[in-house]
């Protein structure tokens, strides 16, 4: 097929497309404990007929120990022919307080060319553009295809991790197609080529045997939540650059966004500044975050006059590609113990790590996508970074690291993933189907 005829197959699919992704999106597939459990199991169900009816031979349900099923298709190679891995996932983030949605979260309406609900874009838009993408080849694929999709993702996704590392050759490919992620603007095509790893730890503060009075021993006892937050603020300078010995700031070579741009999807209020120095895409993309992200604190309702014993505080690291999870750990809980006031006890506990990613020079897949791309949008991609971290992708770069792994997907910024009101712009998605299919076709050709 020449790019024409499958950009012309893939249009006359759209209705199709759209309603497989309104039958997909309806299923309120969150699995999130406390949730039920039947939907996760509906949506797999849902995207195995979907891969049936795209043509694809082999389609079964593979159980993932302790969680729900991965949905798993093959079809062989043609002689000669590379294999494609492409990977998305079919559970959703919880839809969170309903009132907030102008929409009802698991009824996708469409408006306009937009389809609001919750997974519409997270990430059933990467399961439909897999599912559309290999419907224009009518069964008569030109590469050797695999497709994983994935059913516990926004919640302890490294079980499928854990399963592909026991058994990597069921996913083994030429190049990956994680569609997972977006476009900085609709219309404005992009590869991810960056992911900023992290780590995480459970900081600890004692002080005294227990809380006393805050009236007669106040002034002279230590308080461990005062120690804490002194602790927690120095990992910080003036300008909101994180300081920590050993984790040093990096550039990130592509144009990310501007601060006016950043301003405006973080939703910053007037009048407060951004933290941090040097370009956006540095701070994002290139250099390590630290975010306290929880505190174990009394209650502002119901507090007491008394100075506390005992301090805990959720601390997470993002780590640029060039950084190590493991080490940015030891610097920063070496730091927190070194400056720690007063002699106080400090412990360290529920440790996470994960790594990032970096794309390599690029080889023949990534010349197909790029010119898939600039087929599909009328213009070539450029490369982003993500400041947040996609776990398998480190796996998979790590078992694989001659496969090519490329990132792209209909999310762009500003369609709310993991907030309300979240939506996929149907045309983008029509592009990001048409790219996928030309870049099958193209890689195929060499
Ligand atoms: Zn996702």
């Amino acid at each position: 097929m020449t790019p024409e005829e499958i950009e012309a197959a893939v249009q006359a699919g759209m209705p199709q497309t759209i309603e497989d992704l309104e039958g997909l999106a309806a299923i309120p597939s969150v699995a999130f404990p406390g949730h039920p459990e039947a939907p996760v199991h509906e949506a797999a169900a849902f995207t195995e007929r979907l891969l049936r009816a795209a043509g694809l031979p082999y389609v079964r349900q593979i159980p993932i120990e302790g969680s729900f099923p991965a949905v798993f298709a093959e079809a062989p190679a043609p002689p000669g022919a590379p294999t494609v891995l492409l990977y998305a996932h079919y559970d959703v983030q919880p839809a969170g307080d309903p009132a907030l949605w102008k929409t009802p979260p698991f009824e996708p309406t469409r408006v306009d060319g937009v389809l609001y609900g919750r997974g519409t874009a997270d990430d059933k838009s990467g399961v439909i553009t897999h599912v559309a993408a290999l419907r224009t080849f009518q069964g008569r694929f030109p590469v050797g295809v695999k497709v994983i999709i994935e059913g516990q993702e926004e919640y302890a996704g490294e079980r499928l991790q854990h399963f592909i590392e026991a058994d990597p050759e069921l996913v083994r490919a030429d190049a990956m197609v994680i569609a997972d992620v977006g476009n900085p603007y609709i219309g404005d095509p992009a590869l991810t080529t960056s992911l900023r790893g992290m780590a995480a730890f459970t900081v600890e503060v004692r002080t005294l045997a227990e809380a006393v009075h805050s009236g007669a021993f106040g002034g002279a006892a230590p308080d461990a939540l005062a120690a804490l937050m002194r602790m927690l603020t120095a990992m910080h300078d003036e300008a909101g650059d994180v300081c920590v010995p050993g984790l040093t700031r990096g550039t990130f070579s592509g144009r990310g966004c501007t601060e006016e741009e950043l301003r405006a999807t973080a939703g910053v209020l007037d009048g407060v500044s951004l933290v941090g120095t040097g370009s956006v895409a540095d701070r994002i993309w290139a250099s390590y975050a630290i975010t306290v992200t929880g505190l174990d604190v009394p209650d502002v309702h119901g507090a007491i006059n008394a100075v506390q014993a005992v301090a805990r505080a959720r601390v997470t690291i993002r780590i640029p590609p060039s950084g190590d999870a493991k080490t940015a750990l030891q610097d920063v809980t070496d730091f927190l113990r070194k400056i720690a006031p007063w002699g106080v006890q400090v412990s360290f506990s529920d440790f996470v790590t994960g790594a990032g990613f970096r794309a390599g020079a690029g080889g023949r897949a990534r010349g197909a996508v790029n010119h898939a791309m600039a087929h599909a949008f009328g213009q070539a991609p450029r490369e982003v970074g993500q400041g947040g971290s996609i776990p398998l992708v480190a796996s998979l770069s790590r078992l694989f690291p001659e496969a090519e792994i490329l990132l792209y997907g209909a999310e762009d910024d500003h369609a709310s993933i993991h907030a309300p009101n979240e939506r996929v712009v149907l045309d983008e998605l029509r592009r990001v189907i048409t790219a996928e299919a030309i870049f099958l076709s193209e890689y195929a050709q060499g």
